[in-house]
């Protein structure tokens, strides 16, 4: 019989952009996906009308598009709506919810004696003690009630991906409020209830949700289903330990894509730290994905240093296959293709650094030779090789330039250098010489426009 689907989800809440810790978790499901030939979901927790906004669900999309993981399938939490309502009458069918009626303050009060008196502050289940009379005076009153899911109190274990195995006695806990006076859902309700109709076989997100889990597990058992695969991954922070927040804008995917970070460097940066694989660059996302092991992430915080960013990014710009890169070259008007990109890539800190480069091979500039190297130059203008021009051209001029002036090192290089880019420093003459061919290399030397 084949493997069933793997089926994988990252179900961000379009209410900020994306930080890195969130690319962390969309990337693990969507490489890990991929690694299984499973299929990768983007759900939008979009049930929070007042904070939910359209333009945060495209900004995401749009950033998973950028990291290279376009989903395989999309859909919105908020036209499923029906959806949850039928799941929960089944629930109040089977007597699993149940109307509450007290405000935060009476909770807060609860809460207070029961810490007061040294017990933990779980919801007492007062709720279920009131009669058909106070429901009705409620009702008369027109006091809507919250809708609590019943815990069974029992032992809930699962074997996290991350953590091991992990044990909860439920007992401990409060029943959840599933959905809210105005008949809005909280997020648990929906979760479960998707999970189970899109046949997701694997959960994997941050830490903050293994206190969720043996709840999501329980109301999984209810509604009838498979409980999925968990994992909990560790949480990014900031270098200096202050978790990260959508809603204040760290450490976000659109500054670092405006910053001229590399989204495969920003990949392995996000999926590495904190791991006990080292943070090196990669050429790609599957070989990334060949690096992904649940188990050898980290139990505690990672922070994650945007100083590393650069360095990561110029390193796997170094690294970049042409084919990588050739759109990208195409859409910012670079030529000179896989020769070009061979030539200038060691050389880039940005990618669009590159452009600098095409630009100063490729337009027509002037004045850039030292006037105090102008009879220098003319000489070595004078044994400049006819084309066509090969891969053993640049070598025979050189030794030809170097004969007739008896230079060598600096001398010879720097001026050459100054003539034909205008830069101290930058990719090997050899490489850059056939890009710029013979008319321009003499015109250069010249001194002349060219
Ligand atoms: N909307 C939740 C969040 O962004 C999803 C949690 C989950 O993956 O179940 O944290």
């Amino acid at each position: 019989m084949p493997a069933p689907l793997s089926v994988f989800r990252f179900a961000p809440s379009p209410t900020g952009l994306l930080h890195v810790g969130n690319a962390r978790t969309a990337l693990l499901n969507a490489l890990l996906a991929r690694r299984a030939g499973g299929i990768f979901i983007l759900r939008f927790d979009d049930t929070d009308a007042a904070r939910s906004r359209d333009s945060f669900a495209a900004a995401i999309a749009d950033d998973l598009d950028w990291l290279g993981i376009p989903p395989d399938r999309v859909e919105r939490q908020s036209s499923r709506l029906p959806i949850y309502a039928a799941a929960a009458e089944r629930l109040k069918a089977a007597g699993r919810l149940y109307p509450a009626y007290e405000t935060e303050a009476e909770l807060d009060l609860k809460r207070g004696l029961q810490r007061a008196r040294g017990l933990p502050p779980v919801y007492d289940r007062a709720a279920l003690s009131l009669t058909e009379a106070d429901h009705a005076r409620f009702a008369t009153e027109g006091r809507a009630p919250h809708w609590r899911f019943k815990l069974a109190h029992r032992t809930v274990a699962w074997d996290d991906g991350v953590r091991g195995r992990q044990q909860v006695d439920t007992a401990s806990l409060s029943d959840p409020v599933l959905v809210r006076e105005d008949g809005s859902f909280l997020y648990t309700l929906p979760s479960v209830v998707d999970d189970l109709d899109f046949g997701v076989t694997d959960v994997v997100r941050g830490e903050d949700h293994v206190t969720n889990t043996a709840v999501q597990i329980e109301l999984i058992a209810a509604l009838g289903g498979g409980v999925p695969r968990f994992a909990h991954h560790n949480l990014l922070t900031l270098p200096s330990g202050e978790g990260l927040s959508k809603r204040l804008g760290h450490l976000s995917l659109k500054a670092l894509r405006e910053a001229g970070e590399e989204p495969l460097a920003v990949a392995a940066a996000a999926v590495l730290v904190g791991t006990s694989e080292a943070l090196a660059p990669v050429e790609s996302l599957a070989a990334l994905a060949d690096r992904v092991d649940l188990s050898r992430i980290s139990r505690a915080p990672a922070r994650f240093d945007p100083a590393d960013l650069s360095t990561l990014t110029a390193r796997t710009l170094h690294m970049l296959p042409f084919e990588a890169v050739a759109r990208r070259l195409e859409d910012a008007g670079i030529g000179g293709g896989a020769v070009f990109w061979h030539a200038v890539r060691g050389n880039l800190g940005r990618f669009i650094d590159a452009k600098d480069w095409w630009e100063i091979i490729d337009t027509p500039r002037v004045g850039m030779a030292p006037p105090e190297e102008a009879d220098f130059l003319a000489a070595a203008a004078v044994v400049l090789p006819p084309e066509p021009w090969s891969a053993e051209t640049y070598g025979a001029w050189i030794a030809a330039v170097k004969d007739r002036s008896g230079r060598t090192g600096k001398g010879l290089f720097r001026p050459l250098r100054l003539a034909l880019t205008g830069q101290e420093k930058g990719p090997e003459l050899a490489a850059l010489l056939p890009l710029m061919g013979r008319r321009r290399v003499l015109a250069r030397l010249h001194g002349e426009t060219g």
